[in-house]
């Protein structure tokens, strides 16, 4: 079903003691004045995934990692594989971040594999696509997206395509503090459901949830929220402070 989702991506950030500390802050400001409708993820680093799963386990944050290996176990020194992150209640996983992409080469082979193992694990993948600015500036954005979606996740049937959720994330808009404008945001998404729509049905498309990411904040995201296909956000830099992640929550 299609969800109203705020997310936030911690990236490499924090120590032990921040992390416990801005879990706890989070879970209590929301337990304060927590909008029923909206899901809230926190993706901390991995080694503080046990403690954000059990600090949160009596109230409704759920918890996502920023990665997972695509093998399932073995001797693969350094990877983290999707049963271990179920074995610890994990239930959302991003994957295709931009930052991904770039840093460590990951292709939509790789992704379409990681895809798989976590939904064979039964955790959500937060699945990212997103176009760099020469791209948008070459008129190429939809392309782009496109591709980057149909090459990772039109392997699914239906069934399997009903458990993704879609972040549209513009590279030119990650940690730069431009947002897309919600003109641009609602856009995409429409395009983005469109395509889902002519390759699962409308009623797949109708219930994808489709979240921006890209500099989005306390003061952006009331008006970025209130477009018809844009479902929430995928929060980077502003998901580190209790209050402003919040906020944002808030802005629905
Ligand atoms: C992100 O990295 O997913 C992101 C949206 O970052 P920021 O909010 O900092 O732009």
């Amino acid at each position: 079903m299609r969800k109203k989702i705020v997310a936030g991506n911690w990236k490499m950030n924090k120590t032990f003691s921040e992390a416990d500390d801005l879990i706890f802050k989070i879970s209590e400001l929301i337990n304060e004045n927590y909008p029923m409708d909206v899901m809230v993820v926190v993706c901390p680093p991995f080694p503080y995934l046990e403690l954000a799963t059990d600090l949160t386990q009596d109230n409704d944050i759920s918890i996502g990692a920023q990665n997972v290996s695509n093998h399932d176990s073995g001797a693969y020194t350094g990877e983290v594989a999707a049963a271990m992150l179920k074995s610890i209640d994990v239930e959302y996983c991003i994957i295709g971040h931009s930052e991904r992409r770039k840093y460590f080469n990951e292709s939509s082979k790789l992704l379409a594999e990681k895809v798989n193992i976590l939904l064979k694990n039964d955790i959500i993948p937060i699945f990212c696509c997103g176009e760099l600015l020469p791209e948008r500036e070459a008129n190429n954005h939809f392309n782009i997206v496109e591709k980057q979606i149909t090459d990772a996740l039109w392997h699914l049937d239906s069934e399997q395509f009903k458990k993704i959720v879609l972040a549209y994330e513009p590279v030119w808009a990650i940690g730069t503090g431009v947002n897309a404008t919600p003109e641009q945001a609602q856009e995409m998404h429409a395009f983005i459901r469109g395509i889902i729509s002519t390759k699962y049905g409308t009623e797949v498309a109708e219930n994808t949830t489709i979240l921006y990411g890209g500099s989005c904040n306390s003061k952006n995201a009331k008006e970025l929220f209130a477009n018809p296909d844009v479902d929430g956000g995928l929060i980077g830099g502003a998901s580190l402070k209790a209050e402003e992640f919040v906020k944002i929550i808030e802005s629905f």
